[in-house]
């Protein structure tokens, strides 16, 4: 029996790639989901057309995600903030300057992401011991149980459609008119590094075996009514009709140990605090990179050994645009990323730059509404106009981040801080320029005032721990995630990366984590 720690979507890939190779797998999981009366409401919703809900309920899904003139408020799933709940009860940590933050969910943070979905390509990763063709495989099977909208666009270029047959969403007026600006300017703009087309995410973007498609109804970012965005949760209850994989709930890990070929897992329940115990042929950690790196600190007893994190530094800023699409705020569409722009241009000395460009939504409406105080009135109209690039860059690029194990009397903690690294708000500055010097072309200016650069780890785009190497010293790991000195313990999730490119983290870690568990089934 091998056992999985963690059900998000590292876990799930690794144990798919696992039951695929025959394998019997245990799930271990400290499985929050979401509260019943709200998981009701979701039900009801989900039975009725849009037009069918009631303002109030709809409300109640939609709680607590207030915007304010300065800020994006946390991403919450049907007004719930259970992705995040009793994080700092089981998994103890301090933090200065930087923010990491563990899901201790069924499903983990794939119950409230935002699904955007790219490979990483192998000039992004010179520094990993493996590179995409031993990865491809692996991308395309997750691709296809995951489900993933993209099209065949420029992007392609540089990263491949992995999905054998892809889905289509339909792009709303206000990035269709921006696309059309990009697309007016192509070549120029590919000249000048720039390569761009339409987001692909893992949605059910049509309807399939009794499941509906996208509908267009805005609530994405509230959490799809209808389930079409991707959540690990849903792969967990499919394979819970496999006689070969059990999942245990309220389950949290807190150390293992190699003894006469077996792992040996501790923990406790989540809720009794019961002590529990669990024998595995190997073990594949996928709790995340803070929970991930505090069981393997603590298994090894290394207090006081600082570790660093590798993280790709988030940014987000809006695009003022020329042209108003007719009532936008009326238009029924999606509100996840509607287009990618990657940039990689040697003359901003860094490494290739990822944008996600989202168009008009609530959250947009209410910020620039609050940050107009008595000229609120002129909101709707320049809510329309606006487009928001959410960016990242390449962890070499970004500032790192430490993380050490402390004693604190009988207990312990993650100390986890920020580290100064390279100038960010230059390197950012640098990306905003080349929107600037192009502004003409896209019909739409950045608005530098309103630029907002987030905390190292914020993006939720953090890893690189215990980096696999092809010769690992300590506190790193081989090319099948083992950290030096173990032989039947897998990392599979983030904390092995050894650099986390600009683009999307999820899908390598899944195909990397799928890999894991396909070369090590049978083993
Ligand atoms: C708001 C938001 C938006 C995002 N958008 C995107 C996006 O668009 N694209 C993208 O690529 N990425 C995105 N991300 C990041 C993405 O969600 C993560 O990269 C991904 O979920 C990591 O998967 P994981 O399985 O490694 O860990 P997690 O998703 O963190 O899952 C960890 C799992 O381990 C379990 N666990 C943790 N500790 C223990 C323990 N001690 N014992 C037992 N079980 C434990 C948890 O219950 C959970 O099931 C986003 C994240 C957030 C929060």
């Amino acid at each position: 029996m091998h056992c999985v720690i963690g059900s998000g979507p590292a876990g799930v890939a690794c144990a798919k790639a696992l039951l695929a190779r025959g394998a019997r797998v245990l799930m271990l999981d400290a499985g929050i989901e979401l509260e019943t009366e709200r998981a009701q409401l979701v039900r009801k919703l989900s039975t009725l057309g849009p037009s069918a809900w009631l303002p109030e309920e709809v409300g109640t899904l939609k709680n607590a995600m207030e915007a304010s003139s300065k800020r994006i408020p946390q991403k919450l799933v049907f007004g719930s903030d259970f992705p995040y709940r009793e994080a700092d009860e089981h998994i103890p940590r301090r933090e200065s300057g930087a923010s990491v933050r563990p899901s201790l969910a069924l499903g983990g943070f794939s119950t409230v992401w935002g699904a955007a979905m790219l490979p990483y390509r192998d000039e992004d990763i010179r520094d990993w011991p493996i590179k995409n063709d031993a990865l491809a495989p692996h991308y395309r099977a997750v691709a296809n149980f995951m489900g993933m909208v993209a099209q065949r666009d420029d992007l392609e270029e540089w990263f491949p459609v992995y999905a054998d047959n892809p889905g289509t969403l339909r792009t709303s007026e206000q990035a269709k008119r921006f696309l059309y600006n990009l697309q007016r300017h192509r070549q120029s703009l590919r000249d000048s590094g720039w390569r761009f087309g339409r987001a692909r995410l893992a949605l059910r973007a049509a309807d399939s075996a009794g499941s509906k498609g996208c509908i267009y109804c805005k609530m994405c970012l509230y959490g799809c009514p209808y389930g079409c965005i991707y959540n690990a949760a849903g792969t967990v209850s499919e394979m819970r009709t496999d006689k070969n994989f059990t999942y245990q709930r309220d389950v949290v890990v807190t150390q293992l140990r190699e003894s006469s070929g077996k792992v040996i897992i501790s923990g406790y329940h989540r809720q009794t605090r019961e002590t529990l115990s669990f024998e595995a042929t190997r073990a594949y950690l996928a709790a995340g990179i803070v929970p991930t790196t505090q069981i393997l600190l603590r298994s090894q007893n290394s207090y006081d050994q600082p570790l660093r994190a590798r993280d790709s530094q988030y940014y987000i800023f809006p695009l003022l645009t020329l042209g108003r699409p007719r009532e936008a705020a009326e238009e029924a569409a999606y509100t996840l990323s509607q287009l990618f722009i990657e940039i990689s241009r040697p003359e901003m000395a860094l490494r290739p730059v990822h944008l996600q460009i989202y168009g008009y939504n609530e959250i947009i409406a209410q910020t620039v509404r609050k940050s107009l105080g008595p000229l609120k009135a002129l909101a709707p109209m320049l809510a329309e106009r606006i487009l928001i690039a959410q960016g990242y860059l390449h962890s070499n690029d970004s500032s790192g981040i430490e993380m050490t194990l402390r004693r604190s009397g009988d207990k312990d903690f993650l100390e986890i801080t920020a580290e100064t690294g390279p100038e960010i708000r230059r390197a950012v500055g640098r990306v905003m320029g080349e929107f600037r010097r192009n502004a003409h072309k896209l019909g739409a200016f950045p608005l530098a005032p309103m630029l907002q650069l987030m905390q190292p780890g914020a993006g939720f785009h953090s890893g690189g721990t215990f980096p696999m190497r092809t010769h690992p010293a300590e506190y790193e790991s081989d090319v099948l995630g083992r950290p030096y000195g173990w032989s039947q313990v897998h990392v599979v999730d983030a904390s092995v990366l050894p650099s986390v490119p600009a683009t999307t983290i999820t899908f390598p870690v899944m195909a990397n984590a799928h890999r894991i568990g396909w070369e090590t089934a049978n083993t």
